[in-house]
């Protein structure tokens, strides 16, 4: 924390072998992630499946212990986690089905005694349906009889229930049609401005977190291999790996145009490729680049990279 710009710092430096659990095996699905993010702003990470960015939310969340490992929060913060929420694809999966959304809603009020009396938590519940766009008279009804886009406000009012500093959102609307997709987005940036929430979003849509970020970590195969301030990253992408998100962006002309990436596919994190992960897929890379794990470079513009080819001056084409 300083004067001008509070931040959270999150960093990684010793992951080197953890996560998701593979029958018998374990994958180093994130090494060496260090960022920070913007106190009432939003940091992004972006990348294909299987990346780890759903694993860095559920590390910061506490939601996963690594194997091994360790994260470490800002100096200052003495390492005391955030007060961080998770919001996840799925609304319907992380809803509880025999509770009534006013339950569903309450329950962190309840436990963290964040209100004394019924009349004060039915009276908070009510406040929170209100900041998501629904009803009093939703409280009384269950997941299934609402929408998507719906449940996708219940799970945002259930977690503004415990007033955290911090939301994690992993893929929030990826599971939800465009229109609803939109609106849903809108909502959380109206929030965020209105609350001053800080959010940590987790999207494999370039478009998407145009709109939602003010900075960007793209991630490849465990590793951030970019990360700026986003309109500088979508002006000014250096890493060979962030030019062939941003070609597989949805443009209004053809919008049905396939938006997987056309070189390749994502190797398995269980058999990463030596030196730059990304060599196999990659239109410039040179022998070095199979050899040698590029170095974290930072240049003029504040745009962290780590590319072989990318240096302050001369930029790969
Ligand atoms: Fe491509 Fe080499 Fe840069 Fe990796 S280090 S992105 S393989 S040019
Ligand atoms: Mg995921």
């Amino acid at each position: 924390v300083n004067g001008l710009v509070k931040t959270f710092d999150v960093s990684a430096p010793w992951l080197n072998r953890v996560i998701e659990r593979k029958p018998r095996q374990f994958v180093r699905a994130v090494a060496d992630i260090d960022f920070s993010v913007p106190a009432g702003g939003c940091l992004s990470i972006v990348g294909e499946s299987g990346c780890g960015k759903s694993t860095v939310a559920r590390l910061v969340t506490g939601l996963f212990k690594p194997s091994a490992g360790e994260i470490r929060f800002a100096p200052g913060r003495n390492n005391a986690p955030l007060s961080a929420q998770m919001i996840f694809q799925d609304p319907y999966a992380s809803l509880n089905p025999r509770w009534r959304v006013k339950n569903i809603i309450a329950e962190p009020l309840r436990e963290l005694k964040l209100r004394k009396t019924a009349a004060e938590v039915t009276e908070r519940v009510e406040e929170l349906l209100g900041i998501v766009g629904l009803s009093a008279s939703d409280g009384e009804k269950f997941p299934h009889e609402f929408s998507g886009g719906q449940r996708q406000r219940i799970s945002i009012a259930r977690a503004l229930a415990s007033e955290p500093e911090f939301l994690v959102c992993d893929e929030p609307t990826s599971a939800l049609d465009v229109s609803v997709q939109a609106q849903v987005l809108n909502l959380m940036r109206r929030l965020q401005d209105e609350l001053g929430l800080t959010y940590l979003f987790i999207s494999h849509d370039m478009s998407v977190v145009r709109h939602m970020s003010d900075r960007i970590a793209v991630m490849y195969l465990g590793r951030i291999v970019e990360e700026g301030e986003t309109e500088e990253l979508f002006a000014n992408p250096r890493h060979p790996y962030t030019k062939l998100l941003l070609q597989t962006i949805p443009n209004i002309a053809e919008p049905n145009r396939d938006r997987e990436p056309a070189v390749g596919e994502v190797p398995s994190p269980l058999k990463p490729p030596s030196g730059c992960a990304f060599h196999p897929r990659c239109p410039i890379a040179t022998a070095r680049c199979s050899a040698e794990l590029p170095a974290v470079r930072t240049l003029a513009t504040g745009t962290r990279v780590a590319c072989h080819l990318v240096t302050e001056d001369a930029v790969p084409v």
